[in-house]
């Protein structure tokens, strides 16, 4: 099982996610803005961060950069999860630290196999226990 923070403004998306995580037995701390987000992860060590890109305020590029400048965080899985779908955004996803990207809508039948991919050797080998 992993502790997962997930960065989501839309209430939806957020309900959706954190319950098909924790059906599969994960462990999820919530939070709809940027900066609480960067306070998560460093105060609660979580083993994989889901972010959307389009917040109010700090948005998920600033995010990524922020957490990819400290050491302590850079290591943690980042996903982005959002609705961008054009042309270069996956690029522009990958270029600014993310560890890959998941597309809205979420699909509840593949969603939790897609997360569990980027949980570390370590987080992944906890499961299995
Ligand atoms: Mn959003």
């Amino acid at each position: 099982m992993a502790r997962i923070l997930i960065i989501e403004d839309n209430p939806e998306n957020m309900q959706l996610m954190v319950y098909l995580l924790t059906a599969f037995g994960h462990t999820v701390l919530e939070t709809t803005a940027g900066e609480i987000g960067l306070t998560l992860a460093s105060t609660e060590a979580p083993e994989l961060i889901l972010c959307d890109l389009h917040m109010p305020g700090m948005d998920g590029y600033e995010v990524a950069q922020r957490l990819k400048l400290d050491l302590k965080l850079a290591a943690i899985p980042l996903v982005a999860v959002t609705a961008y779908a054009m042309v270069g955004d996956r690029e522009k996803v990958l270029a600014t630290g993310f560890n890959g990207y998941i597309s809205k809508p979420i699909n509840p039948e593949s969603f939790v196999g897609e997360i569990e991919m980027f949980l570390s050797s370590k987080a992944r080998s906890k499961l299995k226990d």
